[in-house]
């Protein structure tokens, strides 16, 4: 079971899982909603993912063509999941806001063409510029 949620914590969510993929996406709009070089991001089905608090959605075009959906504590404001409209059965929780964010295993860097020098991870990863291939 995966468990997380928010700074304040009046936002929570839970997914039994199974872990579809994890990632550090680097691409801009994560970037800027983050504060930071990229988002880590764990894939879990929505179907079973929960959440609970005053949780808000704020939509802006994804490269798909369809709204990327970034759910975030109506409180404190701590980014904690995305549900993109390009892939509506995912969930792609934001690892950091994790009750045991040591849980996130990122496999791969995905937008490294839009990645500063310094976000770089000594962790070995398949890096794309882009979403991988089979995305
Ligand atoms: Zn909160
Ligand atoms: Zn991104």
């Amino acid at each position: 079971m995966l468990t997380g949620g928010c700074l304040c914590g009046a936002s929570r969510y839970l997914s039994p899982g199974p872990v579809l993929f994890a990632a550090i996406c680097h691409c801009r709009d994560c970037q800027r909603a983050s504060g930071s070089g990229g988002v880590p991001v764990m894939g879990v089905e929505k179907a079973s993912f929960a959440c609970s608090g005053p949780v808000r959605a704020w939509r802006s075009p994804g490269g798909s063509g369809r709204s990327a959906v970034r759910n975030f504590c109506g409180e404190c404001g701590s980014l904690l999941f995305g549900t993109p409209e390009s892939a509506p059965d995912l969930v792609t929780v934001y690892a950091g806001s994790l009750d045991e964010p040591a849980r996130f295993e990122p496999s791969a860097a995905l937008f490294v063409a839009q990645r500063p020098h310094w976000a770089r991870l000594a962790a070995r990863l398949a890096e794309h510029d882009g979403l991988p291939p089979d995305a």
